[in-house]
């Protein structure tokens, strides 16, 4: 009798036994239909002895209803995902649900209908319909996106339709994505480049685990060097994935593959329409997307072939998700290239320390390029002290600063000024009685945007107009911004130099690629002068004519409870001065700060690099931090205070004692209000031999808390928010 273990897709369930009947394919890893009850749930076919259950009798297993029309998970994948599952203290069937992350593609092949102009004229005329063929020449896709594009309700097309001026038009859903050319257009690369490149492109031929650390100097060309073994890849059939931190960035990334191997590569984000990710979604799976371009998420595709991962700008905070799956996806493609035995690039020029501490002890290969590309020199760093140098009443901008973006615009270069804040002010309160505006969710401040005239919370999207009279006194007129924004400081640079052209760029003015790829058109046909922008703007762009960068406030992301805070500020700050000077016109960086003394900034101002990090690693590991040490977060929250506090006492009560091991807390967060749930905190930081995954399942499982809880468990957080 034939009976199998899944893995189904609920999280509150345990693995479930089924019988196979005559004529269903059940090898491990193929996703099946099970019966449950009354209705089906999605499952994995598993091995059963990684998946530990209780024994049913084989007269009681009920039969698989199908398999799904798709490949088998592979074994490398379900090694991951149980690796994932067990290093971040999450459930394998969470995991195992982003590796399935396109509900129409589990259905198999599809067809569905577009619609497009037939070039017939309807008999009656309205401007509705008149004003919908003109937006739509040249558009094909469904009747509700096409409603999108022009503008206009889906009836008045539907009525289109019926006079036969839309015409539909019968799609694959699976239509094959144009090949990519390794040998489309290949670069000169300078002896360095081609060093590196050499060593990526073999280790790809070698078909073996091998993680790389590419440290670049900005502007040394890491894209161009690690194409080649994209390249290479393409030419033996296998696929790539490349793992970009920001969706802004993809635009700029794309313009350069598709330049050198002939098509654009597939795309990945969860911004995808369902039919655009389902379609890559089974070419993923099917191998024949080559070249996979995404976020995070990207990961756990079910490649058929992959031959190679890349991360680009690997030390990006952003590569950590923060809800669901707590995982860090710097590490996890790591861990992908081991389970697959292929080679790992994480390119950076600024590593993250633990990145750098591996590649010390050789677990990964560490390949240099330490000059720009074509001669271009590294920018010039000055510091400019904020106690010496006053800005005026209600100003930020010192003057030497403003002195050099005048420069610049006399010269007819562009300048780029970055502060990590959105919005006008952080903070908004009343000249009268001192009210100040708060999110009624969480413990933040509503931050104004007068673009947009609202004031919004950052964490949970809540947003409210200005009232014209303070909500407490009443006292008409009365409110004050507190503290600079990326708007405010445009609107400083506007104000002692009209001439300029000064353009924002932060999430909520480049939110969609589009919007992005204009700014880079607009930027490169130098119809802005200056860039005001948020970390956003601090990778990935190449603007041949921006020679200066003015770092607002360095000081910013050094308050605050961020243990990495040193860290992050030098890679913001060095990141964002590498925008400077990368074509042949020099590149100058001013760095505003208060204390030029603190270790980072006098880092950063003398280039050394090199010490900077040395000191950082001597800190950590004085204090036990990673990578000598290991934290892990435990976060209690709930709607209700009393229980969250009431449960997060309970887990510090029951808190095992070890000697390897210290546990603070728990205390209210610093979000103590997060989205309505009141939130409290453990951390937890162990000696590098500690078994901390099996300690947390034994403390946490073994406590059991009122419906409204929920305790998450975060393995090297990056946040302490
Ligand atoms: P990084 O990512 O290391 O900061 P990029 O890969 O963005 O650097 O390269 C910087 C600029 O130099 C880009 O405009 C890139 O096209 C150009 N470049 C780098 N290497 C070459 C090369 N071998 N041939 C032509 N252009 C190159
Ligand atoms: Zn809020």
């Amino acid at each position: 009798m034939n009976r199998v273990r899944c893995l189904v897709l609920n999280a509150a369930l345990g693995p479930l036994d089924y019988r196979v009947p005559e004529g269903v394919a059940a090898e491990f890893g193929q996703v099946v239909e099970c019966p449950l009850g009354p209705r089906t749930v999605v499952g994995i076919v598993w091995e059963a002895e990684r998946l530990p259950g209780a024994e049913v009798p084989a007269e009681k297993l009920r039969p698989l209803r199908a398999a799904l029309p798709i490949p088998p998970l592979s074994a490398p994948l379900r090694r991951l995902i149980e690796w994932t599952a067990d290093y971040y203290c999450a459930p394998l069937a969470s995991v195992a649900r982003m590796a399935l992350s396109s509900g129409g593609a589990l259905r198999g092949p599809a067809t569905m209908t577009e619609y497009r102009l037939s070039g017939g004229m309807p008999e009656r005329m309205t401007a509705q319909r008149e004003a919908a063929i003109e937006a739509l020449d040249g558009e094909q896709a469904t009747v509700r996106e096409l409603a999108g594009i022009a503008g206009v309700s889906e009836a008045v097309l539907r009525g289109l339709v019926n006079h036969g001026v839309l015409e539909p038009v019968e799609v694959d859903c699976d239509r094959p994505y144009p090949r990519a050319d390794p040998d489309h257009a290949q670069p000169d690369l300078s002896a360095e480049q081609q060093k590196a490149a050499d060593i990526f492109t073999e280790a790809v031929r070698a078909k073996q685990f091998a993680p790389f650390l590419l440290d670049g100097v900005t502007g040394s060309g890491k894209t161009e060097t690690y194409f080649e073994p994209i390249a290479e890849a393409l030419r033996l059939g296998r696929q790539v994935l490349v793992l970009l931190p920001e969706i802004a960035l993809t635009e700029a990334f794309l313009t350069r593959f598709e330049e050198r191997f002939g098509t654009a590569p597939v795309l990945w984000h969860s911004a995808l329409k369902s039919t655009e990710r389902r379609r890559a979604w089974r070419a993923i799976a099917e191998g024949g997307a080559q070249v996979v371009v995404g976020a995070r998420s990207a990961l756990f595709l079910p490649y058929a072939r992959l031959g190679l991962v890349v991360v680009d700008e690997a030390h990006e905070v952003s590569f950590k998700q923060d809800d669901g799956v707590r995982y860090n996806a710097r590490d996890v493609a790591v861990m992908r290239g081991h389970f697959e035995r292929i080679p790992v690039v994480l390119a950076s020029a600024t590593p993250a320390l633990e990145s750098l501490a591996m590649a010390e002890n050789g677990t990964y290969t560490r390949v240099e390029l330490p000059r720009r590309f074509g001669g271009a020199q590294m920018p010039s760093i000055t510091t400019i002290d904020l106690t010496q140098e006053k800005p005026g009443r209600g100003a930020w901008l010192a003057e030497p600063l403003i002195a050099a973006i005048a420069e610049r615009l006399e010269r007819g270069e562009q300048s780029l000024l970055f502060l990590n804040r959105r919005g006008y002010a952080p903070l908004t309160l009343c000249r009268n009685c001192g009210f100040r505006f708060k999110c009624p969710n969480c413990s933040a401040w509503l931050v104004e945007h007068r673009f947009s005239s609202r004031l919004a919370c950052h964490h949970c999207g809540h947003e409210t107009a200005p009232p014209p009279t303070c909500p407490e006194c009443g006292e008409p007129d009365c409110l004050v911004a507190c503290g600079p924004g990326v708007e405010r400081i445009a609107d400083e640079v506007a104000e002692r130099l009209p001439e300029a052209r000064v353009f924002v760029a932060t999430s909520d003015t480049l939110n969609s690629p589009g919007r992005a790829a204009q700014f880079v058109a607009q930027v490169e046909a130098g119809a802005i002068d200056v860039i005001v922008g948020t970390q956003l703007v601090t990778k990935g762009f190449h603007f041949p004519e921006l020679t200066l960068v003015g770092v607002v406030d360095a000081d910013l992301g050094l308050e605050g409870g961020d243990l990495r805070a040193a860290e992050r500020t030098y890679q913001q700050v060095a990141q964002v001065a590498g925008r400077a000077g990368r074509a042949s016109k020099p590149g100058e960086v001013l760095i505003q700060t208060r204390h030029p003394d603190a270790p980072v900034i006098a880092a950063l101002a003398s280039g050394d690099r090199d010490g900077f990090y040395e000191a950082e690693t001597e800190a950590r590991r004085m204090a036990g931090a990673p990578p000598f040490g290991r934290w892990a977060a435990i976060i209690v929250s709930s709607e209700e205070e009393d229980e969250a506090r009431e449960a997060a006492n309970r887990i510090g009560a029951a808190r095992p004692r070890h000697d390897d091991m210290a546990i603070y807390g728990p205390a209210p967060a610093p979000l103590s209000l997060l989205r309505g749930r009141y939130r409290y905190r453990l951390l937890i930081n162990a000696k590098r031999s500690v078994e901390l995954q099996a300690i947390l399942r034994r403390w946490l499982g073994a406590l059991h808390h009122t419906a409204g809880v929920r305790v998450n468990v975060d393995v090297d957080p990056y946040s302490f928010m």
